[in-house]
């Protein structure tokens, strides 16, 4: 995991020289707010997925942080693009990070600049590229998601990750790949850093966006569900709902859509990929390599802005 170049406050420096002070306060206190994106190999070269939704999303995170992002979004998006393109990149995960730099120590942010860094590098699948066509196990953890009145579950801010960090954990130390949150309420939330989804007779469900943050690829899968005439239901759940599930799937830029086979030693459905996530997974690997016209629009080809 390297490449040449990161983008820091406007400069291109050295993947080595991406360096930051030790009093950062962002370090100490996780006042940060980042997003993960991914661009993939098409025909005419790299494209980011989604790209205006995430820098829109990285916004909205940096506002309820109530940090003012010293650059336009446009020359965010272009600095995205860059990025990639300068590290001569097809396919890659790429992590921009806004963060509270060094200036005064303590509780209180607003004395400390707001800074920028964006980061690319080659990276396959998340969770193992067995794990995207036989599926994972997973456990329901005994950490539950922050209740919505203790963090914003809309933001992406850094600090919220130890939530996640722990989950995520406690699913290594069970030795299966990953964890399911449950919300304050005991209803089936996410995962540490994926939203899921489950099918029950045909109907895809995932749970409402309350204490889950509104992913990019959750809305893509639910609009491509849909245009393949799938019915789609947000629904609450307790966790026994999906040990009954026919399939069930973690759906994130990272994890792309890995099927879940077991859960808290449950066998999920047949206990391998089901029908419908293979459909829907295939149909999202299509979109992401430019395959799919219908949804072309939400490729950014790094080679023909700048
Ligand atoms: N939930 C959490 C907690 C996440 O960190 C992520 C990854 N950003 C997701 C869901 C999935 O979001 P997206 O599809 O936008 O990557």
């Amino acid at each position: 995991m390297e490449a040449e170049k990161i983008w820091m406050d406007g400069k291109m420096v050295d993947w080595n020289d991406a360096k930051i002070h030790v009093l950062t306060h962002a370090l100490h206190y996780g006042s940060g707010v980042f997003e993960g994106i991914r661009a993939y190999e098409t025909e005419q070269g790299a494209a980011v997925f989604r790209l205006k939704d995430h820098v829109n999303r990285l916004f909205d995170s940096a506002k309820i942080l109530r940090m003012d992002i010293p650059y336009s979004k446009d020359e965010i998006t272009k600095a995205i693009k860059e990025t990639v393109k300068i590290n001569k990149l097809n396919s890659c995960y790429i992590r921009p990070l806004v963060y509270r730099g060094f200036k005064k120590l303590g509780l209180n942010p607003f004395s400390c600049p707001v800074r920028v860094m964006i980061a690319a590098w080659e990276w396959g699948a998340y969770l193992g590229e067995e794990a995207l066509a036989k599926g994972i196990k997973a456990i329901t953890s005994s950490w539950q998601r922050s209740n919505i009145n203790s963090t914003s579950a809309k933001a992406k801010i850094c600090g919220n990750y130890v939530n996640s960090i722990f989950a995520n954990m406690e699913a290594v130390e069970a030795d299966v790949e990953e964890a399911i949150l449950l919300d304050s309420d005991g209803y089936v939330a996410e995962g540490p850093g994926e939203n899921i989804f489950w099918v029950s007779d045909g109907v895809l469900y995932t749970p409402p966006l309350t204490s889950v943050l509104e992913g990019i690829t959750r809305k893509t899968i639910i609009k491509i569900a849909k245009d393949m005439n799938f019915e789609v239901r947000e629904e609450f759940i307790a966790r026994d709902v999906l040990y009954l599930a026919d399939e069930a799937f973690f759906a994130g830029s990272a994890a792309e859509l890995t099927p879940i086979r077991e859960i808290d030693h449950y066998t999920i459905g047949s206990g391998e990929r089901g029908p419908i996530s293979k459909k829907l997974q295939e149909k999202l690997f299509s979109v992401f390599k430019g395959k799919e016209k219908q949804y072309i629009d939400w490729l950014d080809f790094v080679n023909k802005i700048i």
